[in-house]
């Protein structure tokens, strides 16, 4: 199938946002699981089913209760990935927060005992245990797990230790909700969430909480923290986001704090994405029926070898990739990825036979690489970009060390090689070009988009280059890549970034980049992502451009059927219990 000679050129894939002051908006949609895989088994352990409607308000919280158990019980055969992004801040001249600083932590949750996590950008706070042990260098070190425990609303939530009183009814999307707010009973000593709760007015479930922990500790603090959860399986809502900001928290021991953080879980199926259930699904055929289908019966020439090496190397790490939840399975948004490639491939007259692809990389740090002939771009890279053009910049670029065949590591053909704790996969990965290539594919990705239907549209990515080296002394975490070549220092496309015009932070009809979170969504059961469909927003005042920063979550919700068409399955594959 070669994609290559069809010569239309296809335009306008990629949402172009950057018309006048127009820019997407903040929020990253995030309907819930309904196209997401696995057939529904119906959770033993789901108290609510059948019972009927709550009828006082006491009724209402003793099924809260409830259901909080079941969840907290549940959570403990969860491991999802948790990801928290912080960027620090301070006030510019104008009053207006701006990022300084930033931290990155990626670590799988596992709630076994206590709940803890392992990382994988190898930070000293994981480990650490809940709860008991917040204390310490919490303050001094953000420590990982504080961002994960916000997932959790108290892991022993009884009745006798709150007072709940009604708010009022309210829709979160499409979801009615019962509005609550919860305090601490009077003498109560130990750690309690403080704050307000949602509940779906079906099932019970708490949906989204928003508070802190009480009573602060002597020497550290608890943040305010905003929680998500999705309906990812019918009857079962799951956490998937929390935003957290502190404006003026003052501590004992450090100045105080003035920052803002996403929280985003996903990677919750991994065993969906596993391959087992062909096994256990296999029929003894007769011996007959199974011969090799190839057509070619002879061995592979020595070009054709080389080639089969290097390909057995890329699936074996795009598989490992896509097991440890990193990468989204094939999808939607790889279409316009490939569309954007085929557009820089056929006005250059280039035939790669069909034979590249691309995947979505789940974490929010901004890169790039190829893997073979898989060319791999970050979830917080395509948040970013302004417009289809500089997404046509970072494809050339990797599409450029595909046309010039720059070699690739094979050791991954060995698949003794693939074994290894998730958590090292930053370690153990690495898909780096040398400076020479890389040099060498800016040039020819220059020479790719000047024969593009983009040459006359790099204005916006010059300037997105421009705003990244701008940016890059303060946001070092999110510049920094794990599995690839960065866009280090503003080096990358250099002379894009010569011919751009020049920077103008005040004029709203200049949108240099994208605050992260508007464009991919991210279904956290599947891993499937695709473009929100988030309407843009046109921004009001140049507070609003946000480049590069993050904002507040407010998805709207939606309740999965508990019977209907969106119980078949979809796409992975079928029949395991959600719970293990
Ligand atoms: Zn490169």
């Amino acid at each position: 199938m070669c994609m290559v000679r069809s010569c239309s050129v296809v335009i306008l894939v990629f949402a172009i946002v950057v018309s006048a002051a127009a820019q997407d908006s903040a929020s990253p949609g995030a309907r819930s699981a309904a196209s997401s895989g696995a057939t529904v088994t119906t959770s033993p352990a789901h108290p609510a089913e059948a019972a009927p409607p709550a009828a006082t308000f006491d009724d209402v919280i003793d099924r809260v209760v409830q259901r909080e158990h079941y969840f907290n019980a549940q959570m403990r055969h969860l491991h999802p990935l948790v990801e928290t992004y912080l960027q620090n801040l301070k006030n510019d001249a104008t009053g207006n927060p701006i990022p300084v600083k930033d931290e990155y932590f990626l670590g799988r949750l596992d709630m076994t005992d206590e709940a803890e996590d392992v990382s994988f950008v190898g930070q000293p706070g994981f480990g650490h245990r809940m709860l008991s042990k917040l204390t310490g260098m919490y303050s001094l070190h953000y420590l990982p797990m504080g961002f994960a425990q916000m997932v959790l609303l108290d892991t022993d939530f009884q009745k006798k230790y709150y007072k709940f009183s009604f708010v009022r009814r309210e829709f979160l999307g499409e979801v009615r909700c019962l509005v609550i707010d919860v305090q601490p009973r009077e003498g109560e000593k130990s750690v309690r969430f403080k704050g307000r709760i949602w509940v779906e007015d079906q099932d019970y479930n708490i949906v989204r909480f928003n508070g802190s922990f009480d009573p602060q500790p002597k020497n550290d603090v608890f943040f305010h923290f905003d929680s998500w959860r999705l309906n990812m399986r019918p009857g079962t809502w799951l956490p998937a986001y929390v935003y957290t900001e502190e404006s003026n928290l003052k501590t004992r021991m450090t100045k105080p704090l003035h920052f803002k953080a996403q929280t985003r879980l996903w990677g919750y199926d991994l065993k969906g994405l596993n391959k087992n259930e062909e096994f256990t699904q296999i029929m003894v055929d007769s011996p007959d029926s199974v011969k090799d289908q190839s057509d070619a019966a002879a061995d592979a020439s020595p070009v054709l070898a080389q080639r089969m090496w290097e390909k057995q190397a890329e699936e074996n790490a795009i598989d490992r990739l896509l097991k440890i939840g990193l990468l989204a399975p094939p999808g939607e948004v790889d279409k316009v990825l490939s569309t954007v490639v085929n557009n820089l491939l056929v006005t250059n007259n280039i035939d790669l036979q069909g034979d590249f692809h691309t995947r979505v990389l789940l974490t929010a740090p901004l890169e790039s690489f190829t893997v073979g002939h898989t060319i791999v771009i970050s979830r917080g890279l395509l948040d970013v970009l302004p417009d289809e053009a500089s997404l046509a910049m970072v494809l050339a670029h990797e599409v450029s060390h595909i046309v010039l065949g720059h070699p690739f590591d094979t050791k991954l053909a060995f698949n003794d090689k693939l074994f290894f704790p998730d958590e090292q996969s930053f370690k153990r990965l690495d898909f780096k070009q040398s400076p020479a290539d890389e040099e060498a594919a800016d040039a020819k990705a220059m020479a790719l988009l000047k024969n593009s239907p983009y040459k006359d549209k790099l204005a916006n990515a010059g300037l997105f280059l421009k705003e990244l080296q701008e940016k890059a002394p303060e946001l070092p975490n999110l510049i920094r890549p794990h599995l690839g070549n960065g866009f280090g220092g503003g080096k990358r496309m250099s002379l894009l970034q010569a011919s751009a015009p020049a920077l103008d932070e005040k004029r709203l009809d200049q949108i240099a980049a994208l605050p992260l979170g508007g464009r991919i969504k991210l279904d956290p059961w599947s891993d499937q992502v695709e473009l929100s469909k988030a309407k843009p927003v046109a921004i009001t005042s140049a507070r609003e451009k946000m480049e590069f920063e993050i904002t507040p979550f407010f998805p709207y919700l939606t309740r999965l059927s508990t019977s209907g068409p969106e119980k078949v399955a979809l796409t992975t594959s079928p029949g395991h219990d959600q719970t293990k």
